[in-house]
């Protein structure tokens, strides 16, 4: 095995011996307890290679395929053998051209996405159009909405990775990662006016005073953003499989695209679960579920973030919350505004109680900073700019 290190790290493993358990997978004897004990241990890894995934797809898991028998693609209660299976669509005379197969050339990849602007933009009207405000007990239809409302973005030439085009998610190595922002790239419809302007900075003026409930508001207008954005991303994956997963035809590329699917799935799921836990919180006033970590830094006014934040490991015992390649266990995000004050730069994490590796990400970070103060400013920055999600 490839990393064998991991593995040895791993108490779970210890207790088996290894060898002797790959000889028994291969005469079919082992015990379905060691086999148990053997996927957690898998699924606690970061990276996991082509032994770790063999062995899931022996165990039943469909790592580069969904089963019959599992939740369906379309997040309904039924089972996508009688679900989806069924819709999916077989056009003999296009060979469409899948993500992953149109990397090869920058051609390629502008047909990919020129393939799949129809789709885009008919999810993106669908969800402009007649959406409700997504405050809790309003009624209203959302008016246009804009994330950075408080701030002239255009006027301060900020860079960022966030691409007009959300379905364009490739960054090539080499290549300027930052564009200049055009602000209406965080245009949204999520809120009425009256929502818009009670989540909004110029309204609560958040900072290291602020109340929980100040923050939650200020966070629910965050929330609401990412969400949209991955649904609509996710919406147009999901079309996009049903429309040509069977008309790609190399069984490699189909894989992917079912990885790819896995992975917005998850974070639709994770997106949903904490704006629904935010959305109650506020509603009844009751913000146990919720917590908040936050710094006040030295002023600087470098960066803007109001996003997601997808930790990889905790800092000291370097559990993992999130995998980079196992899209079968569920993402754990945090939420991340930074806000410049006259006097200083508020960095404010929220995320849910319940979220136990994301709970021991913090606890371990207060502890070494407990044992020796960090520089906070990078760590920030660093944690933003490289793990914040660009959707
Ligand atoms: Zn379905
Ligand atoms: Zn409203």
């Amino acid at each position: 095995m490839n990393n064998k290190k991991d593995l040895q790290d791993n108490d779970l493993l210890q207790e088996i011996d290894r060898e002797k358990l790959f000889s028994e997978i291969q005469d079919n004897k082992m015990k379905d307890s060691d086999k148990g004990s053997f996927v957690a241990a898998i699924m606690e890894n970061y990276f996991l290679d082509n032994d770790n995934i063999n062995f899931l797809e022996d165990y039943g898991y469909g790592f580069w395929n969904f089963l019959e028998g599992e939740n369906c693609i379309c997040l309904s209660e039924k089972k996508f053998g009688d679900c989806c299976k069924p819709k999916l669509k077989k056009n003999d005379k296009i060979e469409y051209l899948s993500l992953v197969e149109s990397l090869d050339s920058e051609e390629n990849y502008k047909i990919y996405l020129k393939n799949l602007e129809p789709i885009l933009s008919k999810v993106i009207e669908k969800n402009n159009k007649n959406s409700k405000c997504q405050f809790p007990d309003c009624k209203n239809l959302a008016v246009e909405n804009n994330l950075f409302s408080d701030i002239d973005l255009d006027k301060n030439e900020f860079l960022s990775t966030a691409k007009k085009n959300i379905i364009d998610s490739k960054f090539t190595m080499g290549e300027n990662f930052f564009n200049p922002l055009v602000s209406d790239i965080f245009n949204f419809y999520g809120l009425c006016a009256e929502h818009d302007t009670a989540t909004s900075q110029n309204n609560l003026k958040i900072g290291i005073n602020s109340t929980e409930l100040e923050k939650a508001l200020f966070n629910l207008r965050t929330v609401i953003y990412k969400k949209i954005k991955i649904e609509v991303t996710y919406y147009t994956l999901y079309e996009e499989f049903i429309n040509n997963y069977l008309n790609v035809t190399k069984t490699g590329y189909q894989a992917m695209m079912v990885f790819k699917m896995r992975k917005i799935i998850n974070s639709v799921k994770e997106i949903r679960d904490i704006f629904s836990n935010l959305f109650e919180a506020i509603k009844n006033n009751n913000l146990s579920a919720i917590s908040f970590v936050d710094y006040d830094l030295k002023k600087q006014d470098n960066f803007q973030i109001r996003d997601l934040i997808n930790f990889q490991v905790t800092p000291k015992s370097y559990t993992v919350i999130n995998s980079v390649n196992n899209p079968l266990i569920n993402e754990e995000m945090a939420v991340i505004n930074v806000i410049q004050s006259k006097k200083s730069t508020f960095v404010s994490f929220m995320y849910l109680k319940k979220s136990e590796k994301i709970k021991k990400y913090f606890e371990e970070w207060s502890e070494i900073n407990e044992e020796k103060a960090q520089n906070l400013e990078p760590w920030v920055t660093n944690n933003s700019l490289i793990l914040s999600k660009t959707f």
